[in-house]
């Protein structure tokens, strides 16, 4: 049986194989009104509708928990079919929402502030399991105005490039969610081979995980810096191409004592001199057993004006959804996933 949420349109007309038309009248009805049952699609004839409900069903992970915190940020975890736990973190904002999706089970990479690299590297998730990360909330409350999509859940996005690439092109289709390009933000921590093909395949907005302003102190925090050296993604930002108006964003997770000096600061206003980004500054969540603290709030606020005394442009990414681990780095699945305790 083949899971419709796992086709794009074009697997999705393959499979179909009718008038061009249905397909996207069938792509409309899984993707765009949320349905669950193909016999209940009304304006496809009877026997087309038999002949898929044998070969095909639509098939979502199952909500194993909604934890809601006082801020209103809700993390919301997923029993996948295989066992697998992974969440989405579901954030208000001012006039809308916005979801932050999970692109793996686990993670590879190791980042020792994150806890998710805890608990090590399971599988890549289907489409079909990226996808309804955002199909059950969007079409679940229609009235939160769902409007930006980020992968800064669990894993890597661009280890996952196939996937997340076919999962973008759905939620932007104007036949399926229809959430604008410019709101879809993939977040890596610097796989330097794929992040040239991100914007020409999707036209998504990148964002990379810097957090630290020299080889040696990147390395001792994100064993990726092995592979790809800092000054390799210094110049492939530099080398990226994006239309006029847009930036890449860097985030600058904020260890305690870490990497959070004056002289950090310097390093990082003199690293990303002429290029086209806006630093977001998130200070640590720490987590049971993380090995760093989070920086004092007088710290926090001297690095970021400390950034804005220079060309950098700079956002304090305020903390959400922290009391109930949704926070950046704190998803693992935890009070569900009790061979993994540890986070
Ligand atoms: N693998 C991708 C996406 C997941 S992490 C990446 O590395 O970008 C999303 C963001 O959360 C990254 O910027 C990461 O640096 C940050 N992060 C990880 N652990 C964190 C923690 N404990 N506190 C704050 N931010 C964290």
């Amino acid at each position: 049986m083949i899971n419709l949420l796992d086709l794009n349109k074009e697997n999705l007309a393959s499979v179909i194989d009718d008038k061009p038309y249905r397909a996207a009248q069938i792509f409309n009805w899984v993707f765009g009104k949320g349905l669950r049952d193909i016999e209940k699609m009304s304006n496809i004839p009877r026997k087309i509708r038999h002949d898929i409900s044998h070969r095909a069903y639509i098939g979502y992970p199952e909500v194993a928990q909604i934890k809601r915190s006082s801020d209103n940020t809700e993390k919301i975890a997923y029993a996948l079919e295989d066992g697998n736990i992974i969440e989405s973190v579901l954030i208000p904002e001012k006039d809308h929402w916005s979801i932050c999706v999970s692109s793996q089970a686990g993670c590879a990479m190791g980042c020792t502030f994150c806890c998710t690299a805890r608990l090590g590297f399971t599988r890549n998730l289907s489409l079909g399991e990226i996808i309804s990360q955002v199909l059950f909330p969007v079409h679940t409350y229609p009235e939160r105005n769902f409007r930006n999509v980020v992968f800064m859940g669990m894993g890597e996005p661009l280890l996952n490039y196939e996937n997340v690439v076919k999962a973008i092109s759905i939620i932007t289709d104007p036949d399926g969610p229809r959430i604008s390009k410019r709101r879809i933000t993939v977040s890596t921590c610097g796989i330097l081979e794929m992040m040239p093909f991100l914007w020409k395949d999707t036209g998504a907005g990148l964002a990379v995980s810097l957090n630290a302003t020299t080889q040696a102190q990147r390395s001792a925090i994100m064993p990726i810096t092995r592979k790809y050296p800092l000054t390799g993604l210094i110049d492939a930002l530099r080398a990226y191409q994006l239309p006029n108006r847009r930036r890449i964003t860097i985030e600058y997770v904020l260890l305690g004592g870490f990497n959070d000096s004056r002289e950090d600061a310097r390093r990082l206003i003199g690293l990303l001199h002429g290029l086209k980004v806006k630093v977001n500054i998130i200070p640590l969540n720490p987590w049971p057993g993380c090995p760093f603290n989070a920086p004092d709030e007088k710290t926090v606020l001297a690095f970021e004006e400390r950034l804005k005394d220079s060309p950098v442009a700079v956002m304090l990414r305020k903390e959400k959804g922290n009391d109930i681990s949704a926070a950046c780095g704190q998803l693992a699945g935890g009070t569900l996933n009790v061979d993994k305790k540890a986070c």
